[in-house]
């Protein structure tokens, strides 16, 4: 019988290996509906895994992978949208491999164990004289599955997460240690890093980062048309810039961030969280009446004063995003973003008056990756919420084929209906990665179903 200590450490992994609460661990069985559901962040995918894993070691991991039963998937915060992590057999977190482990000062490099959260890496960096490049609106997410799906910023000038990684190691599906970098199985590492969990279980990353720096945040609501009318400018102006649209609004909020040096500070900062519930509020009161809304949403937008904040770059990045919702983004050539933004904006005012998250705009610079949706081109993101509550489909079906008449390439952690051949039309190196996979995982012991039709 398992003594106390064992039963707190099946307890401890069994958690490392969830998005949810420890408490909530139940007895495994062979029956679905008696094992421990799985769920991402908004709740929108769903899975029973017979074993939930968190290997305490690299040793312990190989081990693991060697034995496991059906389909392996890694998971790492379960903040993606779209069905990447769901498994009925083994689900792995690297949850208790995280940390800095080395670092090289000159090259400004680090050495990270792949279950990091990146809200965890700020301060560690900053203590070996190092930041980040550049990072996402929350740090939630793990250091692997952030990669995994190439996660940006914003920036014109600044590229995704992936393209930061000097080396990376994974454990292949034989239970293999295999390390990669430019000159070091090039292959591998143009495919892994950005490698959708679907190569390996990724152990750490070497990432390239930056002396740590100051940032001065700027957000302000103004006229969406002032926004549009330099937004092209204000994206090479700034080091960050991005907006948000409010639909039915006429508004959207400005946000820029400078290099600075002035001294630390915040304004007051608005609740967004807060603010999400007030535009619920006013949508289920006024969207019979566009005018009205639209009156009623400026005032209180225009209420709003201009927010600054000067803090360290890992404090000025990112927000808690406590209502949840779902997403779809897709990123466009940037030359066209604009024109599709107004299409998006203009099909979900006329047909959606439901809507009251607003549309998300930011700019990302092109980078060499085989599956970065950034490959070889600048990009505008358009990224559409819907509350988590409500069916996403309707819009998010409505507004699809527009981002996908500009050639857009869907975020992989985000909610799209792409399919193999789809993406196989948008990735110029889609056959290499395939031939990449096969070679590590001749068996597809690391996909799941949607993974198993993408790469059929
Ligand atoms: C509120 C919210 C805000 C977001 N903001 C942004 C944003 O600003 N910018 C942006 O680009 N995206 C954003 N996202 C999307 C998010 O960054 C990505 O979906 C990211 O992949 C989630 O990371 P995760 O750690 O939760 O990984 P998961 O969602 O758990 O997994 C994602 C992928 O990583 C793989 N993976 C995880 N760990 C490993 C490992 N050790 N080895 C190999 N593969 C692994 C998984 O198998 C899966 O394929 C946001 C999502 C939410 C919910």
């Amino acid at each position: 019988m398992a003594n106390r200590r064992e039963f707190l450490q099946t307890l401890i992994a069994a958690a490392a290996a969830s998005s949810l609460p420890a408490l909530a661990v139940s007895a495994t069985g062979s029956n679905a509906s008696r094992r421990l559901p799985w769920k991402n962040w908004s709740g929108c995918q769903l899975s029973h895994p017979t074993d939930r894993l968190a290997p305490a070691t690299v040793a312990e991991l190989q081990e693991q992978v060697r034995n496991a039963r059906g389909t392996i998937r890694a998971v790492g915060s379960g903040h993606s949208f779209s069905p990447l992590v769901p498994t009925d057999d083994t689900l792995i977190s690297l949850n208790r491999l995280s940390g800095v482990i080395s670092h090289d000062d000159v090259r400004q490099q680090a050495t990270i164990g792949a279950g990091t959260r990146l809200g965890q890496l700020g301060e560690p960096l900053e203590a070996r004289n190092q930041a980040l490049i550049n990072m996402p609106d929350i740090d939630q997410q793990t250091l692997a599955g952030s990669l995994a799906t190439a996660t940006h910023g914003t920036g014109a000038g600044l590229q995704c997460l992936s393209a930061s990684i000097a080396a990376l190691t994974l454990v292949t599906a034989a239970g293999e240690q295999v390390e990669c970098s430019q000159e070091h199985n090039p292959e591998l590492f143009q495919a892994a890093r950005v490698g959708l969990g679907a190569l390996g279980i990724v152990t750490n990353v070497t990432l390239q980062n930056t002396r740590p720096y100051r940032l001065k945040r700027v957000s302000e609501w103004l006229p969406i048309e002032d926004i549009l009318a330099t937004a092209q400018d204000n994206a090479d102006r700034y080091r960050n810039f991005e907006f948000f649209y409010l639909p039915f609004s006429g508004m959207g909020l400005q946000d820029t961030h400078e290099l600075s040096a002035e001294p630390l500070s915040s304004t007051d900062q608005f609740d967004q969280n807060d603010g999400a519930r007030d535009l619920q509020q006013v949508r289920d009161l006024l969207s019979w009446s566009p005018t009205l809304r639209r009156m009623v949403l400026k005032g209180i937008l225009n209420s709003i004063e201009r927010e600054t904040k000067v803090a360290a770059s890992w404090q000025n990045y990112t927000s808690a995003r406590n209502v949840r919702f779902n997403e779809m983004e897709y990123h466009l050539p940037r030359e066209d973003g604009l024109q599709a933004l107004k299409e998006v904006r203009e099909r979900l005012e006329n047909h959606f008056p439901e809507v009251f998250f607003p549309l998300e705009v930011r700019f990302v610079k092109g980078d060499d990756i085989w599956l970065s949706p950034f490959y070889r081109r600048d990009t505008i993101s358009i990224a559409v919420h819907r509350y988590f509550e409500e069916d996403y489909r309707p819009l998010f079906n409505a507004v699809e084929p527009i981002l996908r008449q500009y050639g857009g390439r869907p975020h992989w952690g985000k909610l799209n209906t792409l399919t193999g051949p789809d993406f196989a039309a948008l990735y110029p190196h889609w056959e290499d990665f395939k031939t990449v996979r096969r070679q590590l995982d001749p068996t597809g012991r690391f996909l799941n179903s949607y993974l198993r039709e993408l790469f059929a």
